[in-house]
């Protein structure tokens, strides 16, 4: 190959990596992924994703905010992305308070009354002025498996996702450095010495 070739092809290239959205091209896995901000989560590694493979969201806990909504309607719609993956993982930060504890520690350290600011500032009209609907907007959880579940269902369902986008869950065990699914936790099916005796 001559070197004008080469670098006519890397110019193509180049064009089409910049030029993607202008020109219909999705990320390569059209994918779209909604996972933690947790450092412990390295989301790419985790999924072996590559530069350029995918979407992706990242938020307390990776929960279906309305900000997920928007970006995963957009994604779907328009850029071509087929697919939705979920990352929730143990440990998150999101089980340790209930919306209830971090609404009052809020307000005692900021001297705020959270049903009276701008939760999106540049978007006054989104507020929400019952206290009990604020503690649900910090959506601190109980259960990962049960909230990965749910997570799932309510891209499912929402409307505004095609029916034919597939959606799925997988937990991320920062202890173990893997994925799983949810509910299906390997060291419990493991026999332990203990459980081998009381089945004779
Ligand atoms: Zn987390």
């Amino acid at each position: 190959m001559g070197v004008a070739q080469q670098i006519n092809e890397q110019i193509q290239k180049r064009e089409e990596w910049v030029l993607r959205r202008q020109k219909g091209i999705p990320n390569n896995k059209r994918l779209f992924v909604l996972t933690c901000m947790d450092e412990r989560v390295n989301i790419e590694e985790v999924l072996g994703l590559q530069p350029g493979d995918a979407h992706i969201f990242r938020n307390a806990g990776g929960l279906v905010t309305d900000d997920v909504i928007r970006s995963a309607a957009l994604t779907t719609n328009f850029f071509g992305t087929k697919e939705i993956i979920v990352v929730n993982h143990t440990e998150c930060g999101m089980m340790l308070k209930s919306g209830e504890e971090i609404v009052e520690a809020l307000e005692a350290a900021l001297g705020v009354d959270l049903t009276r600011i701008p939760l999106d500032p540049s978007l006054p009209e989104l507020a929400l002025k019952d206290p009990k609907a604020i503690e649900r907007w910090f959506r601190t959880f109980e259960s990962v498996d049960e909230i990965t579940v749910a997570q799932v269902e309510l891209l499912r369902n929402h409307p505004l996702i095609p029916k034919d986008v597939t959606v799925t869950g997988y937990i991320y065990e920062v202890e173990t450095g893997r994925l799983r699914r949810p509910f299906e936790i390997l060291s419990q099916r493991v026999n332990s010495h203990a459980e081998m005796a009381g089945n004779t």
